[in-house]
């Protein structure tokens, strides 16, 4: 379908009080060749240029997503996490949705298309306006009915929440990590509140199914110690924005930034005290046993994470929450029985993985830009370190000046290629040239938008492989 020299999204065609709102592909004379434009009858509101024919043709500005939010209220996030299965899916780029959606429209799960991370908006040169205006814009041409969410996620701080929440993101994850303690052991801990001794020495709690939770004096001795001060944090946090419903948003505690893992037992102890703290929170996320390192498989002992895994999820049945996977991106090995001992209730959150399947794209699609960004990546790896805690062993990544072209895309076959990418990709998108234009970014962009298909198909292909091994449903 054409509307003047554009083609048009045709499943974005839609009436709002009955004047025509669609989007299309124009071709407005700047150095982007086509350009991705809202058309509305000029009555409804959207700013921009008349077209002549009553209606306007509208670029996709923040106060043009406002709008369309208001028209269009499933282009607007709402909370998820209470159904079953819901799917984070970190995009740093502001171009994975539409990709993303063609998966969820046949999956039995709800996505959080919009999350990202304080730390990643900084990298990125972001803000929580460009993520959610970028996912209302996909969802409008889409056409994706279905309910999605927005994720502020790994907050730490009153005016972090208060801007996500503001701007009418549906999910918090309240990361209590810097209020966790760490170094706690059994010997050094401080001496017990009487209050936590009370409650919990000497007896058993049955949390259904046959598995109970007991404390010795030491263990909880410790427990209490490392975890005492997150939980205030966290009720505080609570009361502040969300007991009085003053923001309808999904509540996620985040303990798993942490360097020691939680046991099934300080979860319950974390858990319990939450609840009688009047805390409502529909996800938690422990920090499981063993390595969940950016973008590569789960490494450590999977006998022992099963065995962990099956408690944590009794736990938070016995609660009514959901477990929270965080860094979910490629932990294949662990995802059947992330899935079976979840019995498929569970929320599981990826982001670096969508960002290598877009550079894998470029692997495959301009060799000579994908090598200049490969050693760049390999001339700041060091600095990126400081943001990702990972053991990558660059020797073990071969040299780009060695491989023919159809070899690049194998690279992101390799764990340490992979962590490579994975890490570096603020300094990639911010780097400047002498000139101060992006050296890379605006390169990379060309590439993605020319090769849209491609990675929208790689996306189905790789994000469909962790729902498939997670066991979700599809048509
Ligand atoms: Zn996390």
């Amino acid at each position: 379908m054409k509307y003047q020299n554009g083609t048009v999204f045709e499943k974005s065609v839609n009436k709002a009080g009955g004047h025509d709102v669609f989007m299309a592909t124009m071709a407005t004379g700047g150095s982007n060749g086509a350009e991705t434009v809202i058309i509305a009858d000029a009555k409804i509101g959207f700013s921009g240029k008349s077209a002549g024919d009553g209606k306007v043709v509208a670029p996709l500005t923040h106060e043009n997503a406002l709008l369309l939010r208001k028209l269009f209220p499933w282009t607007a996030p709402s909370p998820v996490l209470r159904k079953e299965r819901s799917f984070g899916l970190g995009d740093r780029l502001g171009i994975a949705t539409a990709g993303h959606i063609k998966l969820f429209e046949r999956y039995d799960a709800y996505p959080v298309f919009a999350q990202q991370s304080i730390r990643e908006l900084t990298l990125t040169n972001r803000t929580y306006e460009d993520v959610l205006d970028a996912v209302t814009f996909a969802v409008f041409r889409e056409g994706f009915k279905k309910s999605w969410g927005a994720d502020g996620d790994h907050l730490k701080t009153v005016k972090d929440v208060e801007y996500a929440l503001s701007l009418g993101f549906t999910m918090i994850t309240l990361d209590c990590s810097e209020h966790i303690k760490s170094g706690v052991t059994v010997q050094n801990a401080p001496p017990l509140p009487s209050v936590y001794a009370q409650k919990y020495l000497g007896k058993t709690f049955d949390i259904g199914e046959g598995e109970s939770v007991r404390f010795d004096e030491r263990e909880l001795r410790q427990t209490a110690a490392i975890y005492g001060e997150a939980v205030s944090f966290a009720v505080d946090m609570y009361n502040r924005f969300l007991k009085d419903g003053k923001y309808e948003a999904d509540f996620e505690i985040s303990i798993d930034e942490t360097n020691e893992p939680t046991t099934p037992l300080q979860h319950y102890f974390v858990a319990r005290e939450l609840t009688d703290g009047g805390v409502k929170f529909a996800t938690l996320a422990p920090r499981f046993c063993g390595e969940f390192q950016k973008g590569i498989d789960y490494a450590g002992d999977l006998a022992q994470f099963d065995k962990e895994i099956k408690v944590h999820a009794v736990i938070a049945r016995h609660f009514g929450y959901k477990l929270s996977i965080h860094s979910g991106s490629d932990k294949f090995s662990v995802f059947p029985s992330i899935g079976r001992e979840t019995r498929g209730v569970f929320h599981v959150k990826t982001a670096g993985t969508n960002w290598l399947e877009a550079m894998r794209a470029v692997a495959v699609a301009d060799p000579a830009l994908y090598r200049a960004v490969h050693r760049y990546a390999l001339s700041v790896f060091k600095e990126a370190t400081a943001y990702y805690h990972v053991t990558t062993n660059l020797a073990n990544i071969p040299d780009v000046g060695q491989l023919k072209d159809s070899e690049l895309p194998a690279l992101f076959d390799n764990n340490d290629a992979r962590q490579l990418i994975h890490i570096t990709y603020g300094l990639i998108l911010t780097k400047k040239k002498a000139d101060g234009g992006f050296e890379f970014k605006d390169a990379l962009y060309k590439l993605w938008r020319e090769n849209e298909a491609a990675y929208n198909d790689a996306l189905v292909r790789h994000i469909g492989k962790h729902l498939d091994l997670l066991g979700v449903q599809h048509d």
